[in-house]
């Protein structure tokens, strides 16, 4: 277990390998303690929910989709380009840069359209997963898609990251109607801020509020991309992104402590442990909202982290804890996921 003291607020979160947990005379400690050296952060217990938002389709079905006409001569003709933009680029040194970029482009097209001699069509992907989909779990499952018809009613909110490889609805076999998913780089969730972070607030609020998810799981993933920024961007003040730096910097919290408690050690051989370390920051963003906090309190609402390691295929989870069971081990979750098998 491991305390710390993250924008003004405490976490206290269990290990994987821990099974000690708080009670909720601390806990209640903590937020009280909290709230008091955040008095801006107000709780708002007595407010009505505001109406639920329309289960109506916000676009119709597009007309008959077009699919583009592939041309015989297109490796030819991008090849051409290609010479011509290698022969301006001799030509005209100032150009450099751009014409890089576009050559470096056109070969990127040329790729996708020649591997393994077969064209990737995009619309064509979509149209195929799209009817596998349909045949095989929409129409074979009418009372599961019935009941979705009418509302959802998830027990779950999920923060994962965008990766392509760790879709949590796959890793932990969810069926439509079981998690309230929130994806963005690395997994994280910001402190409250009403200016800053309304996509993320108004998902948690709707999530807490109105859909009264039971629990919110932040899980992180190994190789993280994101996470890999945060332990290799400057913390000067300068930027070289728009948006990314800003970002996973709402996680420095967990690089500092990282790099407190490991000397020497180069930011980027601490990535995986600061995959974990940016989960417990994001647990401890969590209850700065109000909502979230009142949950905890309730018992209604409880917070867990998680961790998917997609090269060894495990999944750790673990968790802020009232007094609940013991969170699963590694051991536990393969177990499972053996026996599923
Ligand atoms: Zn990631």
């Amino acid at each position: 277990m491991s305390t710390a003291s993250i924008n003004g607020w405490c976490i206290t979160s269990l290990s994987p390998s821990s099974h000690s947990s708080l009670n909720n005379n601390n806990i209640k400690k903590i937020i009280s303690h909290n709230t008091l050296r955040r008095p801006s952060i107000v709780a708002r217990l007595s407010s009505p929910p505001p109406s639920l938002i329309q289960n109506k389709p916000v676009f119709a079905a597009p007309a008959p989709i077009i699919n583009p006409p592939l041309r015989e001569d297109m490796a030819k003709d991008y090849d051409e380009a290609i010479e011509a933009l290698k022969k301006l680029l001799s030509e005209k040194g100032e150009l450099k840069a751009a014409a890089a970029a576009k050559v470096e482009q056109i070969t990127a097209q040329l790729q996708t359209a020649t591997t393994d001699g077969k064209v990737f069509d995009p619309v064509q992907r979509i149209k195929e997963g799209f009817i596998h989909f349909k045949k095989e779990k929409y129409e074979k499952n009418p009372a599961l898609y019935g009941e979705l018809a009418k509302g959802q009613s998830p027990k779950f909110m999920l923060f994962a990251c965008s990766d392509s490889r760790v879709c949590p609805s796959h890793v932990l076999d969810m069926q439509p109607g079981e998690a309230f998913v929130v994806r963005n780089v690395a997994n994280m969730v910001p402190a409250y801020d009403k200016i800053k972070h309304t996509g993320v607030g108004s998902a948690i609020e709707y999530a807490v509020l109105h859909l009264k998810v039971a629990y919110i799981v932040v899980i992180g993933h190994s190789a993280c991309g994101g996470i890999k920024g945060l332990m290799s961007f400057q913390c000067d003040g300068s930027s070289n992104t728009d948006f990314i730096e800003d970002w996973v910097k709402t996680c420095l919290p967990a690089k500092k402590k990282l790099l407190e408690a490991n000397g020497n050690v180069p930011a980027e051989q601490l990535c995986a442990k600061c995959e974990k370390e940016a989960v417990n920051v994001s647990l401890a963003n969590l209850l700065t909202y109000p909502f979230v906090r009142d949950g905890l309190l309730k018992k209604t609402l409880a917070l867990k982290g998680g961790y998917y390691d997609f090269i060894n295929g495990t999944f750790e989870l673990w968790g802020l804890e009232f007094g609940l069971a013991p969170p699963l081990s590694v051991k536990d979750v393969a177990t499972i996921l053996h026996w599923k098998l």
